[in-house]
């Protein structure tokens, strides 16, 4: 797998943590009220130090895609992008290292992973 994506789908992960960390009804609801503040300093220096992996070029594509879908990384299941539901062309959708090349979708412009069948 692309390393760059390999950072991207952590980020992605750590992310939420960090949203749930901060969301106190998500707190209530796994009976973690009093969530030690240290846990949530460990995710955001974990989160600056894998956004510092990342190139500068997709750097600014994935803060991008996280203000405006709150999500960076989506799958592609049965060539269809789970970010839009809209179907990949085959060019790239049909290439057997398809995981190997980092690919955004074209038309909702989500970074793009692909389950092996
Ligand atoms: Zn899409």
């Amino acid at each position: 797998m692309n390393p760059q994506l390999q950072v991207l789908i952590a980020l992605q992960d750590i992310l939420l943590m960090i949203r749930e960390a901060n969301d106190p009804s998500s707190q209530r609801a796994m009976g973690k009220i009093g969530f030690e503040m240290t846990n949530l300093d460990a995710l955001e220096t974990t989160k600056t130090d894998l956004e510092g992996q990342l190139q500068p070029p997709i750097r600014s594509e994935y803060s991008r895609a996280q203000q405006r879908h709150g999500r960076i990384v989506v799958p592609v299941i049965n060539s269809i992008c789970y970010g839009c539901f809209v179907k990949i062309p085959y060019a790239i959708d049909g290439a057997d290292d398809r995981n190997k090349t980092l690919y955004r979708c074209e038309n909702c412009g989500m970074f793009l992973y692909w389950v092996d069948k």
